[in-house]
């Protein structure tokens, strides 16, 4: 970083209760309805992990599960009393059957038997799980665990309809061994997985909610021959960062993603690139027409003249590669919107060594975006962490070393207010 990029760059924000960096489930009330499989002991890890997330979990058990696991566990790892029976006045549902539903902010069944599925689909409310998911007005998470036959089962798969009409979110199962030995669709989603669902639906509403935002992300690979390429080292973390933030802030997200080591992130549609020129394609086919877009991708500037279709053979002496340029993807984008009066709102991202602040001006203003993030390199490069300046018209906000899923929702903070702006000025509608 240069000396002048410190003096124009003003103090970063407070993220206090803010809801663009406050981890999604922090602080949330989520009903964790727990019922008769075997797969109720993850649920004892998921309860684990939403707490340590911050969320305040209320355990509901059927009478099945509590045969399962101890509701005493569920509590133990809570903090909190667990719901069990109607009946019981000293229970957590107390003389109020209701009184979960009126606090979750989130209802989860997991795992969810056949039989719950359909108890679910029917309205029944015989017992407390019955009457939460009745009353609660909150998203709905149901990831079912049973027998591949019992999933495949026409009756469930009428139940499980029935639910997705009513907007219940159905996660899984999944395919592979079962308890019973057999293989087949019906093992429960692993909680990590399950846990990425309930941040996207407990964020449904969120500020981003109606917007669709396209995030590029990761190196591009030119291929030289069959077996060799040009790239980078982007890791790809700080796009999937901003991806995963922006679904928990309410947004339709694409992620155009060239190779990386990541795993997809659920509730994300993923377009996976290879080469630039198939990333300019992916970004050029979706970006359009999309809200914003955030081009994190490290994109190869240049990629050999020539194709090898055979491996290119070791020989005596230099080796001499003829490279052309790659397209730059914003500036084709740019192209691709003239003389539209509705365009995406466009944050590019720069990694520099040197004259950070400099070439990310330079940057905003010959690709003609809204926002510009400047990196440090080779710092930011696959770290979990990164120092980053966000760069636009106005000035210089510093960011100082922090988090990228931070980082992610500070960027956000800025692209909602640019989106908010756009609208004011009327240019909301497809044009
Ligand atoms: O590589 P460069 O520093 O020019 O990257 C600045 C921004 O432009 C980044 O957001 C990057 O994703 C984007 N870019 C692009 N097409 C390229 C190269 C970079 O859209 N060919």
């Amino acid at each position: 970083m240069t000396p002048s990029a410190r003096a124009d760059a003003a103090p970063p924000t407070t993220d206090v209760d803010d809801v663009f960096t406050r981890p999604p489930l922090a602080g949330r009330h989520v009903a964790l309805g727990v019922t008769g499989s075997i797969a109720a002991y993850k649920a004892l890890s998921l309860a684990s992990r939403l707490t340590q997330l911050g969320a305040h979990v209320d355990a509901i058990l059927t009478a099945a599960a509590a045969e399962l696991v101890r509701p005493l566990a569920f509590q133990a790892l809570t903090h909190r009393p667990v719901a069990l029976d109607l009946w019981d006045p000293g229970g957590a549902m107390g003389m109020d059957h209701v009184a979960l539903a009126h606090r979750a902010e989130l209802f989860v069944v997991a795992p969810a038997t056949a039989d719950s599925l359909a108890r679910l689909a029917l309205g029944l409310a015989g017992d407390a799980l019955g009457t939460t998911a009745l009353a609660v007005r909150c998203p709905i998470v149901v990831a079912p665990a049973m027998e591949p036959r019992m999933w495949a089962h026409p009756a469930t798969r009428a139940h499980a309809a029935t639910l997705r009409d009513r907007g219940v979110v159905i996660v899984g199962p999944l395919d592979g061994r079962m308890a019973s030995g057999e293989r087949g669709v019906g093992r429960l989603v692993e909680p990590d997985v399950l846990i990425e669902h309930l941040a996207a639906a407990i964020g449904r509403a969120g500020p981003l909610a109606g917007r669709h935002v396209v995030v590029s992300a990761g190196p591009t690979r030119e291929a030289i021959d069959p077996v060799r390429f040009l790239s980078n080292g982007s890791t790809g973390r700080m796009g999937y960062a901003l991806a995963r933030r922006a679904r928990d802030l309410g947004a339709r997200v694409t992620l155009v993603s060239g190779p990386v080591a990541l795993p997809p992130p659920p509730a994300i549609e993923v377009v996976a690139v290879e080469s630039a020129d198939d990333m300019c394609a992916a970004v050029l086919a979706v970006a359009p027409d999309a809200d914003a877009v955030v081009m994190t991708a490290a994109v190869a500037d240049y990629k050999p003249v020539r194709y090898s279709a055979e491996k290119v053979k070791k020989q005596p002496g230099d080796l001499t590669l003829t490279l052309d340029r790659t397209p730059d993807i914003l500036l084709a984008l740019d192209a691709a919107l003239e003389g539209r009066s509705r365009r995406p709102v466009r944050v590019g991202f720069a990694a520099e060594t040197s004259d950070l602040i400099g070439h990310a001006r330079d940057k905003l203003v010959r690709k003609r975006l809204d926002l510009i993030v400047a990196n440090p390199v080779p710092a930011a490069f696959g770290a979990d962490d990164s120092e980053a300046f966000l760069v636009d018209a106005a000035g210089v906000e510093a960011r100082p070393l922090g988090a990228k899923a931070d980082l992610a929702g500070v960027i956000l903070r800025r692209l909602d207010a640019l989106l908010r702006a756009r609208d004011a000025r009327g240019e909301g509608a497809a044009g």
